[in-house]
């Protein structure tokens, strides 16, 4: 077993303070890949060496049989309360399934209980099997300490102990990098919202679309063609048609369901694993407790309001394997529209959720109209390098510098566009730019030179300033050139663009053709 990382034994500290400064219920918060059973099995120990016996209470079959072989390589002697495994209550640590134990009473007590998935804890299943346990010190273990039913954590908890982010691990070469792309986004207007999230049936016709999929299909051929993936959708009837897609398309693909019996999960898992099978087409299964290192995609084609779903389905393709440089993200479900990037620091609360979500409330990004990469604000896409343009509106309020974006742009403003390429053309300092007509994503700009009206350009806010900027700078050569009547201004633009010396001299006699063929036909 390797050592304990920095980020590690800080955690450790500070769980440590959090009691000593009288916490009984603390919440040690870190993302997938952190570490945090192996941080936990550290606390156990030293727990243990004082004299308390200690539970790690899950609900999930998978995470309980996860933390098993977690402490067992941590070698940490334990038992079970879990049906169908022997029960050896002298162990100090006892791995408990949360159903189990709700239906038993406990003679021996634990001084400490861990709870993994500590935002599922405020389940009433839950406080029953703290009460049968004496209601001990407990500690939360979670990477997202919200609820969907926006239910407040400090019911249980009364403090979170951050830890790291997605961003800082990834940056310690402990997790994948991630390659965000979002090349389509679902309609969900008017899809109600049930138990917190959106109401499966409509879901479900929303996004079981061919187009939605087959796009999901052309993209992945595209960016990650036949590297390991796996397929996030609504329902078993969605995976299957998503998997027949992918099948279609010459793919070995699967579909798997809380319907699938254990050994075509296991199969399912195995075949991604051995590279046998392309796409693993999922449905409410997959999230958490599985592991397979060599996922290289992640594709969403299931939209969701949980943030801990959203996260823990692109945790799955955040581990190291060989020859594996990043993982890949295909969101054709609009989640990074409704969480953010998934790699960055999020600031929780204990709170419960205001009812309605503010704006503000969603990290800030941007998406690249060239690669369709979604990224955290930059003046360049990380993803492909496209320079983005920005434009700064001089409105009638006047609002020095203020950068906004193209969407914010009203009929009479006065733009500008500021070109971080230097030396584009005259339009570039200050030239006035008047916006005539917004559409939904056009803008029509009128642009004056010395009061008098000389073109208007439509802009498109989806294929960005920059092509709109490209097509500007030919124009404006072109009325250059044509304004330039003798071999001597002629030769002094082609100075001014590095053109090659001979270039005015045939423009001249192109010129001279053009004219005589022109009289030619006159005579
Ligand atoms: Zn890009």
């Amino acid at each position: 077993m390797s050592a304990l990382r920095p980020h590690q034994i800080k955690a450790i500290q500070d769980v440590r303070a959090a009691y000593a400064e009288g916490c009984r219920a603390p919440i040690l918060c870190a993302p997938t890949g952190a570490g945090k059973t192996f941080t936990a099995a550290e606390i156990i120990k030293s727990a243990i060496a004082k004299g308390n016996r200690v539970w790690f209470l899950a609900h999930l079959r998978e995470i309980l049989d996860d933390t098993s072989a977690r402490l067992r390589a941590a070698e940490i002697p334990h038992g079970f309360i879990m049906a169908g495994k022997p029960t050896n209550m002298y162990r100090d640590v006892q791995v408990v399934s949360v159903q189990t134990a709700m239906r038993r009473s406990f003679s021996v007590k634990p001084g400490l209980i861990i709870i993994d998935e500590c935002h599922l804890a405020v389940a009433n299943t839950y406080k029953q099997v703290l009460a049968a346990a004496g209601n001990p010190p407990i500690l939360g273990l979670t990477g997202t300490p919200c609820r969907l039913d926006g239910r407040g954590l400090g019911e249980m908890f009364d403090r979170i102990i951050p830890t790291c982010s997605t961003a800082d691990l990834i940056s310690d070469g402990m997790l994948s990098p991630i390659k965000y792309f979002a090349p389509s986004k679902p309609e969900l207007s008017g899809i109600r919202t049930r138990a917190g999230d959106y109401a499966l049936e409509q879901l479900q016709e929303a996004v079981d679309k061919a187009s939605i999929t087959g796009d999901a299909v052309q993209h992945y051929r595209k960016m990650c063609g036949g590297r390991p993936a796996v397929a996030f959708c609504v329902s078993i009837s969605h995976a299957e048609h998503v998997a027949a897609q992918f099948a279609a398309a010459g793919y070995r693909t699967v579909s798997v369901s809380g319907k699938s019996t254990k050994e075509e999960r296991k199969q399912a898992l195995e075949g991604l694993r051995a590279g046998k099978l392309d796409v693993v087409c999922n449905a409410q299964l997959w999230v958490a407790g599985v592991d397979v290192p060599n996922i290289e995609c992640i594709i969403l084609l299931r939209p969701t309001k949980s943030l801990t779903f959203y996260l823990q389905a692109i945790g799955r393709g955040l581990r190291l394997a060989p020859g594996k440089t990043h993982c890949t993200v295909l969101d054709h479900a609009g989640c990074v529209f409704e969480h953010g990037p998934p790699q960055i620091a999020r600031e929780w609360t204990l709170d419960a959720k205001k009812k309605r979500k503010k704006k503000e409330d969603v990290p800030a990004i941007k998406q690249c109209p060239m690669c369709f990469g979604v990224h955290e604000p930059a003046p360049v896409c990380p993803l492909c390098g496209h320079v983005y343009q920005t434009v700064e509106r001089r409105g009638p309020e006047q609002v020095d510098g203020e950068l906004v974006e193209m969407g914010a742009i009203k009929v009479g403003d006065v733009v500008r566009f500021n070109s971080p390429m230097g030396s584009m053309q005259p339009w570039e300092d200050g030239f006035p730019w008047t916006v005539t007509a917004v559409h939904a994503d056009l803008v029509h700009v009128n642009i004056k030179r010395e009061g008098k009206p000389v073109m208007t350009v439509k802009i498109s806010t989806v294929d960005t300033a920059a092509s709109a900027l490209e097509r500007l700078k030919v124009k404006d050569k072109k009325r250059e050139q044509a304004a330039a009547k003798s071999l001597s201004e002629l030769e002094a633009i082609a100075r001014q663009r590095g053109y090659k010396p001979g270039w005015a001299k045939r423009v001249m006699a192109a010129r001279e053709a053009k004219r005589a063929a022109a009289s030619g036909i006159l005579r």
